[in-house]
């Protein structure tokens, strides 16, 4: 798989009128921040854009800048000339956003996923970055795209997020070169984003804390940590899906574990495999494409059939396996 260059994708973009900019179901801040932010800089080009996700915009990430572009997908489908996955490792996990485009001229993929395949006619799959916002920085500035305040906050907080707060491992020099950029020329108020990020949580997502601490469990020696939310937590709570974003950090944070594990029982007779590597030598991705799912190496997720206790086993099987061929 070759990637398209940033001049492609630009020239592609600039040519056609009507788009589609999507990103995966259980979106998170990467996912609705690049999503916006393209969307306003392809609006100022005059463009026409529909910003669609399954879930739509999720109440905790209402606060970003013209969140209310970006809504769920209308029930019938609707031609586009250009069709752009955002932050999507593999197709399917577009969901509904995927069915509502009846024909698209090109599809653009743009990822940061080590496992994404490359679907799609023009590519940019960049693994190096940390989040596929700092992709459409570095896309909207190659190419003198429109940039303001607004599309400077989206990215801010697509960086943020999917770095831990400029914490993990593929933060680089670039990425705070980027973020410097986006608060010096987007004039952002670092405490008020950060505040809206991380300090503006409902009391339900500490209550589900709580309960999950009281199912953690330790194995290989301390060197892998899980907990898990079963149907009836999550209904004796009344937590949304967005609520659990992040609490797996909570068990990646103890020291001397290797690999964290958030098992989520689904409705739908499958479990949400959420997956944490503190060490390169385990590479979650690997453990999690084995169940169909995918990610980045220190951090991966897949959904697997099975009830808890049997999706719990077989996934700590593999991590144990893992371990092993480590040491
Ligand atoms: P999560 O644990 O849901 O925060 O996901 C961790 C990383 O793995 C994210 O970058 C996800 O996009 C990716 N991921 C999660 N679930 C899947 C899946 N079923 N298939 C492919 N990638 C996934
Ligand atoms: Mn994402
Ligand atoms: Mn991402």
């Amino acid at each position: 798989m070759s990637n398209a260059t940033f001049e492609e994708i630009g020239k592609v973009l600039r040519d056609h009128q009507r788009f589609a900019i999507l990103s995966h179901v259980r979106p998170d801040g990467d996912a609705l921040g690049s999503q916006l932010a393209l969307a306003l800089s392809l609006q100022q080009l005059g463009k026409d854009v529909r910003v669609w996700n399954e879930n739509g915009m999720l109440e905790k990430y209402s606060f970003l800048p013209r969140a209310e572009l970006l809504t769920k997908p209308p029930s019938a489908a609707e031609d586009v000339d250009i069709a752009i996955a955002l932050d999507t490792a593999i197709q399917s996990r577009l969901g509904t956003a995927f069915a509502a485009i009846r024909s698209a001229k090109i599809w653009i993929n743009i990822d940061h996923h080590r496992s994404n395949p490359g679907y799609g006619d023009m590519v940019i799959v960049d693994p190096s970055a940390p989040a596929t916002g700092e992709i459409i920085f570095r896309l909207i500035k190659s190419q003198d795209l429109p940039f303001n305040h607004d599309i400077a906050e989206n990215l801010y907080a697509a960086i943020s997020t999917d770095t831990g707060s400029f914490q993990y491992p593929k933060t680089s020099a670039r990425t705070f070169e980027i973020a410097a950029e986006l608060v010096r020329a987007g004039g952002l108020d670092v405490g008020k984003v950060s505040q809206q990020l991380y300090e503006n949580y409902p009391r339900r997502r500490l209550e589900l804390l709580r309960e999950l601490l009281r199912t953690m469990r330790f194995s290989e020696c301390g060197r892998v940590a899980s907990f898990s939310m079963t149907l009836k937590t999550a209904a004796d709570l009344a937590v949304l899906p967005e609520d659990n974003e992040g609490l797996i950090d909570h068990l990646r944070a103890i020291r001397g574990v290797i690999v964290a594990v958030f098992f989520e029982e689904l409705a739908d007779g499958k479990v949400r495999v959420s997956m944490r590597s503190k060490d390169e030598a385990v590479d979650v991705c690997a453990i999690c494409q084995k169940f169909g799912g995918g990610g980045h190496t220190l951090a991966a997720g897949a959904r697997v059939r099975g009830s808890l206790a049997e999706v719990e086993e077989k996934v700590l099987e593999e991590i144990r396996e893992a371990l092993k061929r480590r040491s």
